[in-house]
């Protein structure tokens, strides 16, 4: 009962945050992007995390091909889940939202490019990516199975790895002041001030 409880419970957050992805895509242009640092192999990363997201729970939702990976767990741990889901969802809009006309799927830069350090950005410098780690946590305590539950948090590792060094060689590239930025805050967690 309640591995299908919060097996419905992982479609109803997989259903906002896709609609949050896509309001903001439908809100993205590509008109005055001057530069491009993103690759085919960038693109690859990126088709991983969705066989996570989507693919595998799909998987489990509608058959039994993986049911001899499946485990229990008390259902406090999917309550929790579903707490950390719903913080992740909201860090995701924010993220979107705080970035706004400056957001891009890809590593871009725009003609009218500002660098935002404020909002969820005053105390991260990736809270989107943040967003994500939180989902795949989330998703390792509502879906309870160790290929699907894991699926998420370990597919979206190699694309984090890979861009989030490049993103930060870009914006220090285009915007000075990313130096001091990335000096009072951390990366997905905030920086804890000492002194
Ligand atoms: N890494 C950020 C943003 C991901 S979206 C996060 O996790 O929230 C990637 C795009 O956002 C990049 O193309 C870059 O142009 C833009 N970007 C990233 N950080 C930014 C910042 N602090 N200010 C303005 N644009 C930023």
């Amino acid at each position: 009962m309640n591995t299908r409880f919060f097996l419905l419970c992982y479609f109803v957050f997989l259903g906002m945050g896709s609609f949050i992805r896509v309001y903001f895509k439908k809100r993205y242009s590509r008109e005055d992007i001057t530069q491009s640092y993103s690759n085919s192999f960038e693109f690859v990363l990126m088709v991983l995390p969705s066989l996570g997201m989507f693919f595998l729970p799909l998987i489990m939702a509608f058959t039994n091909w993986l049911a001899f990976a499946d485990y229990l767990l008390p259902a406090w741990c999917g309550i929790t889940g579903c707490i950390i889901f719903i913080f992740s969802l909201w860090l995701l809009f924010r993220s979107h939202a705080d970035l706004n006309k400056n957001w891009s799927p890809l590593l871009e830069i725009r003609k009218k490019h500002e660098i935002v350090t404020d909002g969820v950005f005053r105390y991260i410098r990736h809270p989107m990516y943040a967003a994500h780690f939180g989902w795949g946590v989330a998703q390792i305590l509502l879906l309870w199975n160790w290929i699907v539950g894991s699926s998420m948090l370990i597919l979206m590792l190699p694309l984090y790895l890979y861009r989030v060094k490049k993103e930060e060689k870009m914006m220090l590239q285009h915007f000075a002041e990313y130096e001091a930025y990335k000096k009072r805050t951390g990366r997905i967690f905030p920086k804890i001030k000492r002194g």
